[in-house]
C-alpha cells in the first residue's frame, strides 16, 4: 500500500521512515513538510498539491505536532484517504471526536495510533491482570526533554501538552492494561513561569492509582509502571517493553513499536475499519481541568 508521510521531522524520520521501509507492506510514494526531505522519495510542500498530484496513494500519515493536524487530518478525508494520527491524536477531545464522524460517513478507515501500546510487555500485562484485584498501580515516567524533543518549543505551547506528551504513552498503556478504568481524582501541575504547558506532574486516579511524570530527569530514563495484585506484583520496564511478574522478567524484546502500528494499520484498512481510543487522553483533558497549578523556575532549551 502506498503511503504519504506528512511532517517530515523528528519521529519520522527516527520511527515512520524506518518502519515504512522494512515492512513488505507499504511503500512510502511521496511526502509533505514544509522543509523536511525524505531521500529519493517526491516531495510536497503541501498537503493539498500532494492531494491533487497523487490520487493513487490510499493512505496519510500525519507526523506533525497536534495542533497543525487536525486540518491536515481533515483534508486528507475530505479528498477520501485512509488516516494515520501520531499521538495525541489531536489538540482537544472534540476534534478527534470530528474526524472520527468525518471518517465513518466516508468509509474511510482513521487509526489514532498509541505507539506504547505496541511495547513487548503490554499484551501480555493485560492478559495477566484480566482475572486479577489490583490493590495500586503508580506510574513514574521521568525523562530529558532536552534529549527527545530538542529546540520543540511547540511541546510548551498551549495545546502542546507539555510533560503529557510523553506522561500520555503511560496512560495509553495502563489504559490498555488495567481491567477496569478508572478515573482522575487530582492532580499537580508544575508549569516553568515562562511557559504555557506543565514540565512535571503528579496525577492520583480512583482503585489506588497514581502518576509521576517529569520531565527534568538527566541521565538514566526512567518508564516505568508497578502493579500490586492480590497475585502478586507486576512491573513494565523501558516503556512497556519488558514485563515481570513478581519481580522475574517473562515476556520482553527488542523495541519495535512503530513497524507494529503499520501492520495494524494494514489490517484495518484491509477490514475496512477505524480504530479511535481516547482514553489517554480523557485522563490528560481531566488533568488540565482538575489540576492545581504549581509555578516554577523557567525552562529554557
Ligand atoms: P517535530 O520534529 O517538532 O515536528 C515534526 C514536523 O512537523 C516538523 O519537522 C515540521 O515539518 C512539521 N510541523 C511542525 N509545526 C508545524 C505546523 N505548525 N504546521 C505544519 N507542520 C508543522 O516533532 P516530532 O518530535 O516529530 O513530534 C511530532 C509528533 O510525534 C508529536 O505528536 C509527538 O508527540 C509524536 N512523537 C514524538 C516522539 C519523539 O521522540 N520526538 C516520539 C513519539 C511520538 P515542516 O516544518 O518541514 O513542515
Amino acid at each position: 500500500m502506498k503511503v504519504a508521510l506528512a511532517g517530515i521531522g523528528k519521529i519520522a524520520l527516527d520511527q515512520h521512515v524506518p518502519s515504512i521501509a522494512a515492512s513488505p507492506d507499504w511503500e512510502l510514494a511521496c511526502t509533505v513538510s514544509r522543509s523536511g526531505r525524505v531521500d529519493g522519495v517526491e516531495a510536497f510542500a503541501d498537503l493539498p498539491a500532494m492531494l491533487e498530484a497523487r490520487p493513487d496513494v490510499p493512505v496519510v500519515s500525519l507526523c506533525m505536532p497536534p495542533v497543525p493536524r487536525y486540518a491536515y487530518a481533515e483534508a486528507a478525508l475530505l479528498a477520501g484517504r485512509h488516516v494515520m494520527l501520531e499521538k495525541p491524536p489531536g489538540a482537544t477531545l472534540a476534534e478527534v471526536h470530528a474526524l472520527q464522524t468525518l471518517a465513518a460517513a466516508r468509509g474511510l478507515t482513521l487509526f489514532a495510533t498509541w505507539h506504547s501500546r505496541m511495547a513487548k510487555g503490554v499484551p501480555g500485562a493485560k492478559a495477566w491482570l484480566a482475572d486479577k484485584t489490583i490493590t495500586r498501580a503508580h506510574i513514574t515516567w521521568r525523562e530529558d526533554v532536552r534529549k527527545w524533543h530538542p529546540g520543540q518549543d511547540w511541546v510548551f505551547e498551549p495545546g502542546g501538552m507539555g510533560v503529557f506528551d510523553p506522561g500520555i504513552n503511560a496512560l495509553s498503556i495502563l489504559t490498555e492494561i488495567l481491567p477496569r478504568p478508572v478515573h482522575l481524582t487530582g492532580a499537580e501541575l508544575e508549569f516553568p513561569e515562562n511557559r504555557q504547558t506543565p514540565i512535571a506532574a503528579r496525577l492520583q486516579f480512583t482503585g489506588a492509582v497514581s502518576a509521576d511524570f517529569d520531565w527534568r530527569q538527566e541521565g538514566p530514563q526512567t518508564w516505568d509502571i508497578d502493579i500490586e495484585t492480590d497475585a502478586g506484583p507486576l512491573a513494565l520496564r523501558h516503556g512497556g517493553n519488558l514485563l515481570l511478574i513478581d519481580g522475574e522478567p517473562v515476556e520482553g524484546g527488542p523495541e519495535a513499536e512503530y513497524p507494529a502500528l503499520y501492520a495494524r494499520m494494514t489490517e484495518l484498512v484491509s477490514a475496512g475499519r477505524s480504530e479511535v481510543d481516547l482514553a489517554p487522553m480523557v485522563h490528560v483533558a481531566d488533568a488540565m481541568t482538575l489540576g492545581r497549578r504549581i509555578v516554577t523556575d523557567p525552562f529554557d532549551f
